[in-house]
């Protein structure tokens, strides 16, 4: 079996490595960096794109040429990155609801396209260090992407012309670093994840060699870059003071300020305080100021703070509390700033931290009470890298005594009657899974069903992503007749399959959701919050629909029986019987507009008046249905 590498494609680096004669390693380009700059530039439209290093230095010379971050564009659409910002250099603009694009050099690019570069330039480094061709991968993404994320970024593997054999999710791969596998006991362990762009809060549990993420939460637009933009905001604004030149009217300038405040950032991680220079911003105007780790953390507190939140929350959806940890890891290059650390040690209520030097030691586990361990003994820009390359390993069949179980994100189900989201596979649940449901018709004679998947924790379709929609045709029945058995399979990389069949012609459809065409909101935080916060009354939509329906039906087949029975019912009855069908309608005519519910309790007191009233009319009904059945069976004349 040939080589399998394992990549982790990030916002602002990426890495690749594998496993070298049973021991995983980060492969070094030819210059000996381990770490490439996620940043592409192109010269002109003839040459090939330069990747990495290079183009990070290019970025400030030319920025309208250079894309950096492309990963907070995989598989997304305008509408979804309006709030964005920094990487938006030659950004397609006016295409609502159109994929992401970038336009250089009046050429066109996807994110994809884009990554692929970064992709190709890896995986070269890799053919020069094995002397040779290296064709399959495995990539990481955040624990929040996506389908259509995770599918752009097996399209990207696919350009570079790679074969992605697992898409794994970055802390997963992180912990497989820390070599937790090689535990003894049950282990439960929070993984977190600050990078450059994205911020993964997991917590796993790990027995006997099996990895299973009991929750994920996070924000895939909290990272290193916002504290950048923070400081450099900060710099932009001492400089104007200063009567200096404005920064933002000048790319070239807005590239320096930016990368100074970047170089600043770690700097403070070692050392207290720093003298940061900007020479020559114009040719009258140098920039020297003292900044020190204490101003570092006053202004950026505010970002990383957010971070605790999502680390409560995961806690709580793991229904755990931080005692109960056995182990925290960092990974992401920002983590190494002292102040995440503390955060870090306070949320969690971490033991004094450990550093762990000549390889991993991590039993025994602390005592309960204690609270967990603070690990910091794997380099944090490294973990996943290493982490994708033992998965690889493990793919290749170099390590056997490895499963991997992930958690969906989010709820995945399909819209029902009445616009509502019926859900087959909860949030958290562990992958690979199946889960299926039969569905029926609410019309007579409807010739097909539309299927409709939908993500999300709201009880209202609408209020929740829409991953596609395809029909199923069957033959034309009364309303109840049809059944459409669904089924929804998520594979080990998170890519959701949808099954649809006609269970009585066994004729059936599958589709892969490939890509969130409709989504208008991709942040999956925002939506778990959205959940939360309209619970009460997303509870009261479902009644109110419930409610609406069950009274339709009741409504469908008065009208039917009343027609029917058109000469058998009197005409005070028939009047008492029209009167109260006009009521319940009414109570449906009252419905307020833009919450789409209305009063209940009316509702329910005219169903049952109306149920009440037509007790004779069901019982005339029922001896007509006897008797004609009896004449049929030519019993009574
Ligand atoms: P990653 O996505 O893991 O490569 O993390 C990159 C982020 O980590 C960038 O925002 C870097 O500025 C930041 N970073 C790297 N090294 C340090 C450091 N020593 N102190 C603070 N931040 C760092």
């Amino acid at each position: 079996m040939s080589r399998i590498v394992g990549i982790d494609l990030g916002t602002t680096n990426s890495l690749i490595a594998a496993v070298d004669s049973g021991i995983p390693i980060v492969i070094a380009d030819k210059q000996g960096k381990r770490s490439t700059p996620s940043v592409v530039h192109f010269q002109n439209s003839e040459n090939q794109p330069i990747v990495g290093d290079p183009a990070r230095r290019l970025r400030v010379l030319k920025p309208a040429e250079t894309v950096s971050s492309v990963k907070r564009y995989m598989g997304r659409r305008y509408n979804e990155i309006a709030n964005l910002e920094g990487a938006a250099i030659g950004l397609l603009s006016n295409k609502n609801a159109g994929p992401v694009e970038f336009a250089i050099h009046n050429r066109v690019f996807t994110p994809e396209q884009i990554s692929a570069e970064i992709l190709k330039k890896l995986k070269q480094d890799a053919e020069a260090y094995f002397e040779e061709p290296i064709e399959r991968a495995v990539i990481t993404v955040p624990a929040y992407f996506n389908d259509a994320q995770r599918n752009a970024t097996k399209k990207a593997g696919e350009l570079a012309g790679l074969t992605v054999e697992r898409i794994v999710n970055e802390p997963t791969a992180a912990a497989l670093a820390y070599g937790l596998d090689k535990l003894d006991e049950k282990a439960k362990v929070a993984v977190y994840d600050l990078g450059g762009g994205t911020f993964d809060l997991s917590i796993l549990e790990i027995s006997g060699g099996v990895f299973q993420v009991l929750a994920t939460n996070g924000d895939t637009q909290l990272g290193g870059d916002d504290l950048d933009k923070r400081i450099s905001d900060f710099l932009i604004e001492k400089i104007q003071t200063m009567g200096g030149p404005e920064v933002r009217d000048d790319p070239v300038l807005f590239a320096r300020v930016r990368e100074a405040a970047e170089e600043a950032k770690i700097r403070l991680s070692t050392e207290d305080s720093i003298e940061l220079t900007l020479p020559f911003l114009t040719s009258t105007f140098s920039l020297h100021l003292s900044f020190s780790r204490s101003e570092l953390e006053d202004l950026t507190r505010d970002i990383i703070e957010r971070t605790r939140q999502h680390c409560l929350r995961s806690l709580s959806d793991a229904k755990l509390s931080s005692k109960e940890l056995d182990l925290v890891i960092l990974v992401g290059g920002q983590t190494r700033m002292p102040f995440v650390r503390k955060l870090v040690t306070e949320t969690f209520e971490c033991r004094e931290f450990e550093s762990v030097s000549g390889g991993l030691r991590i039993g025994p586990m602390p005592h309960l009470s204690e609270g967990p361990l603070l690990n910091t003994s794997q380099n944090p820009d490294e973990a996943i890298a290493l982490g994708a390359a033992i998965q690889a390993e493990i793919l290749a069949g170099g390590y056997r005594n490895l499963l991997l179980l992930d958690v969906t994100p989010l709820s995945l189900g399909i819209e029902t009657f009445g616009g509502l989201m019926n859900v087959l596979i909860p949030r958290n649940s562990t992958i690979p899974l199946k889960a299926g449901e039969a569905f029926t018709t609410a019309v007579d004679n409807q010739p097909s069903m539309l299927i409709h998947v939908l993500q999300g924790e709201r009880e209202r379709a609408a209020n929740n992503w829409s991953l596609g929609r395809f029909t199923i045709d069957f033959e034309p029945a009364p309303r109840g007749v049809p059944r459409v058995g669904v089924q929804f399979e998520i594979d080990s990389n998170g890519i959701l399959h949808v099954l649809a069949r006609d269970i009585k012609s066994g004729q059936q459809k599958t589709v892969e959701m490939r890509s969130a065409v409709d989504v208008t909101d991709s942040d999956v935080q925002r939506m778990v919050e959205e959940s939360v916060e309209h619970a009460f009354e997303d509870l009261a939509a479902r009644r109110w629909v419930e409610a609406k329906l069950r009274a339709e039906e009741t409504i469908a087949s008065t009208r039917k029986a009343l027609e029917r029975l058109k000469d058998q019912v009197d005409q005070g009855y028939g009047a008492q019987i029209t009167h109260a069908l006009a009521e319940l309608e009414r109570v449906f005519s009252e419905e307020d507009e833009t919450s789409e519910t209305g009063d209940l309790l009316k509702l329910k007191a005219a169903h049952g008046e109306l149920d009440e009233i037509t007790k004779p009319l069901a019982e005339l009904l029922m001896d007509q249905v006897m008797e004609e059945a009896l004449k049929r069976r030519g019993l009574v004349h």
